[in-house]
């Protein structure tokens, strides 16, 4: 069934050519005990490695079951060694870190036989060889004679129709020699056993057939065999080891270097460390960031004015290349214009009816309000002691009202903003709120337009006082074709027609809201504007200014700057709003209604469109980019130590296949592929990459702690440091990868270890 032709087999060491195998041919039968004979460096070992296929011949040919092995590749040469022939070699060659049932397993697994079986047989085979109660030792824990027995009950796992062993007693004594030999003769009875002895009485004591070797040549056959019937179907079985062998295998061997692989782990965790901590502080403040633009900004509203700036990248891009082809420090003598870049940014807005009623049906889930600011003035009179005054309400630099959005929805921006000191807010009235600042102050000019005089007032004294709106006919009188206002005041207050206007509710920002609401003074509400527009549209001086083309009041003609539509909104006409303020109800729906903003835009031309501005993306943008910069160079620092933690695994992982040696020849020697091989080690690296990765992880979790404590000491931010549980798992195979990255040249180097070489490192 075996047979060998004229195989050749040389070694060259340096310059030197040494010829082991001189033409050596031989037959064998199915089922007989040869024992090879010769003294030591005849060439015995070399032999029986080519007839194994741990070795290659250099020419001739090997000849099973009538099948020539010239045309074999690796893995035939694999399958073969899994389930064609068996090796029993004299030290045994266990793997030390998995327990002897494994040992015995190892073949099965390797040929894909199911766990349930293998475990069946393996421990048929070890009551078989007596050792049956051993099984879960590991074999370090067995005497010399136990340990062959182990390999014996190995070898004949994957029912091979051959058993190599090679001097499978020159380790034992005496007596355990004996039993050794007694069971390979009992194996011999069903199956082709060649064994390997320079003991010729251990040869004729046991095997049926004897072949003496001298320096590489058949010397003599006690049995040869001539003409040997050839059957041509023989069949071998690819082998594989499956990822999960390779893991369990590569973590047996790294339980059994416990404080090398913490170690390691350790110190290749440090980069994930610096990494996490990184992102979960960045996370952190861009959290906290965003919570503070939360909470001040998206109260802020998008704002439409007559006079909308645009910076967007677009914008400030423009911005810097103008007039760049501009030489600096130039030596010509000439001068140029300065190109307005400021022009270029503002757009005008013409803010229509149509546009009003667009605004009108935003969505009402995604505001909490809006406000429509019209040009139209107020003539208010107070009252104080004796006295009666004319109130400014639009000068900026002293005390402007500011209008008072409209609700929207169930809870408005006002509830959302203020806290209600007194009285009751209904922007459904005309009427007037009044804020005040955290200490709930007012400025002088406020107090001053109320007709309030002193340093202290009750609730009471402000909403109890009253102003009175006078209408344009009873304020305005006629002149010929101009018209003056009137100064007699106090009949002006107490004209019946005249408005009463009460301050109805004392407002004060909510105490986290103290940013936005800082400015304190008077606010109307948009009911009041409708309410005088109504009563003053029609007035005489409405209808003489629409008719006149110069100023009524001034006699003045119009210019680009003061305009006929101007003055007929400050008087009232019926007119457009020149600002409109929106109240998104949450940072979300921001986006929602900016979304619906440009859409008005939607194939528009350029001066039909209606700019925004939205204070809160400005500053958000701007800050988040800055959070993302700074996050970006950290991670590149940290990053340098996940390289020099690629090389450390690289190291390791060579320490551990020079360590492994020999266990990478035992796994050739039972038909694993160079890619099972290559696997063992990626499994390894992969367990430490893994382990690194969680540990890095835990560490930088712990880590958090501390360094929130520092943070809230030094800045008054609690639980700033947070780890994304998406980073956490994205470091973690990161760790896993480069891990993998660095072992992959030692494991690619290991699976192309030769295994005879491999078999005889200690
Ligand atoms: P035996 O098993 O009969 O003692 P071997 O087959 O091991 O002999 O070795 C036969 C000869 O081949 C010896 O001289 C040995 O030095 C040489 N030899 C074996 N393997 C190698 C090798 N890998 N490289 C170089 N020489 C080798
Ligand atoms: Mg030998």
């Amino acid at each position: 069934m075996l047979k060998l032709e004229h195989i050749k087999k040389s070694y060259t060491v340096g310059s030197n050519k040494q010829v082991v195998l001189k033409k050596v041919s031989l037959s064998f039968r199915q089922n007989e005990f040869v024992a090879i004979l010769g003294p030591s460096g005849s060439g015995k070992t070399t032999l029986l490695n080519i007839i194994g296929g741990l070795d290659n011949y250099d020419s001739g040919d090997l000849i099973i079951n009538g099948k020539s092995t010239k045309k074999f590749k690796a893995p035939d040469w694999d399958a073969y060694r899994n389930n064609t022939v068996g090796f029993i070699f004299q030290s045994y060659n266990l793997i030390s870190h998995i327990s002897v049932l494994e040992n015995v397993e190892m073949g099965m697994t390797l040929s894909g036989v199911g766990p349930k079986q293998r475990k069946k047989k393996a421990l048929e085979l070890l009551k078989k060889v007596g050792l049956v109660e051993h099984a879960h030792k590991k074999p370090n824990q067995l005497s010399g004679g136990q340990m062959q027995r182990v390999a014996i009950a190995r070898a004949l796992a994957n029912d091979p129709d051959i058993i190599l062993a090679d001097e499978p007693t020159g380790a034992l004594d005496t007596k355990t020699s004996k039993q050794i030999m007694e069971l390979i003769k009992e194996i011999a009875k069903e199956k082709l056993v060649i064994m390997v002895t320079h003991n010729p009485t251990l040869a004729s004591n046991y095997a049926t057939r004897i072949v003496e070797m001298q320096d590489g040549n058949i010397l003599s056959d006690s049995n040869p065999l001539e003409n040997s019937q050839e059957n041509e179907n023989f069949m071998i079985k690819k082998t594989a080891m499956s990822f999960l062998t390779a893991l369990k295998l590569s973590f047996n061997n790294i339980k059994t270097k416990k404080g090398r692989t913490a170690l390691t782990a350790f110190a290749s965790s440090i980069g994930i460390i610096g990494i996490a901590l990184i992102l979960s502080l960045s996370n952190g403040f861009n959290i906290e960031v965003e919570n503070f633009e939360r909470d001040s900004l998206s109260s802020s509203p998008i704002m439409i004015t007559e006079e909308a700036m645009q910076v967007d990248e677009e914008m400030v891009s423009k911005m810097q290349n103008k007039q760049e082809s501009l030489e600096k420090y130039s030596d010509k003598d000439k001068i140029y214009k300065q190109e307005n870049v400021m022009n270029s940014m503002l757009h005008t807005n013409n803010i229509t009816e149509d546009y009003v009623e667009y605004i009108k049906n935003i969505n009402k889930n995604d505001i909490s309000g809006y406000a429509l600011q019209t040009a139209t003035s107020f003539n208010i009179i107070n009252h104080t002691d004796n006295d009666y005054e004319m109130v400014t309400t639009t000068n900026y630099q002293l005390a402007p009202w500011t209008l008072l959005p409209t609700k929207v929805g169930e809870e408005g921006m006002v509830e959302s903003t203020y806290d209600v000191l007194a009285g009751e807010v209904n922007d459904e009235e005309p009427g007037l709120v009044l804020i005040v600042d955290s200490r709930n102050r007012v400025s002088e000019t406020t107090l001053k337009q109320l007709g309030l005089d002193g340093e202290e007032f009750s609730f009471d004294d402000i909403l109890n006082k009253e102003l009175k709106i006078v209408l344009n006919d009873d304020y305005y009188k006629k002149v010929g074709d101009n018209f003056i206002p009137s100064n007699d005041l106090k009949s002006l207050y107490n004209n019946e027609n005249s408005i009463t206007l009460k301050v109805t509710a004392i407002l004060r920002g909510k105490e986290d809201k103290e940013i936005i609401t800082g400015t304190s003074g008077l606010a109307y509400t948009n009911a009041l504007t409708d309410l005088v527009v109504q009563k003053n549209k029609d007035s005489e001086i409405v209808k003489a200014q629409e008719e006149a083309d110069y100023n009524v009041l001034t006699n003045e003609p119009f210019d680009e700057e003061n305009t006929k539509d101007d003055m007929l909104a400050y008087l009232g006409a019926e007119s457009m709003p020149i600002a409109i303020y929106i109240y998104p109800k949450d940072f979300e729906s921001k986006d929602n209604v900016t979304a619906y903003l440009d859409k008005y835009n939607d194939n528009k031309d350029e001066e039909d469109m209606i700019e925004y501005t939205d204070m809160a993306e400005m500053i958000s943008s701007l800050s988040g980019s800055i959070m993302d910069a700074i996050t970006i160079v950290l991670i590149a620092f940290s990053s340098i130590s996940l390289v020099v933690s690629c090389i450390m695994i690289g190291i390791i992982t060579y320490i551990s296949v020079l360590e492994r040696t020999k266990e990478i020849g035992i796994l050739r020697a039972l038909g694993a592929r160079k890619k099972d091989i290559r696997r063992v080690f990626n499994a390894e690296t992969f367990i430490i990459g893994l382990f690194s990765g969680l540990l890095g992880i835990v560490i930088a979790y712990l880590l958090t702690c501390p360094a929130n404590m520092i943070i809230e000491n030094l800045s008054g931010l609690a639980d700033v440091a947070k780890l994304n549980p998406l980073h956490a798992l994205l470091l973690i195979a990161v760790s896993m990868i480069l891990t993998i990255i660095g072992g992959a040249i030692p494991a690619n180097m290991a699976s192309k270890k030769d295994p005879v070489e491999a078999l005889r490192t200690e």
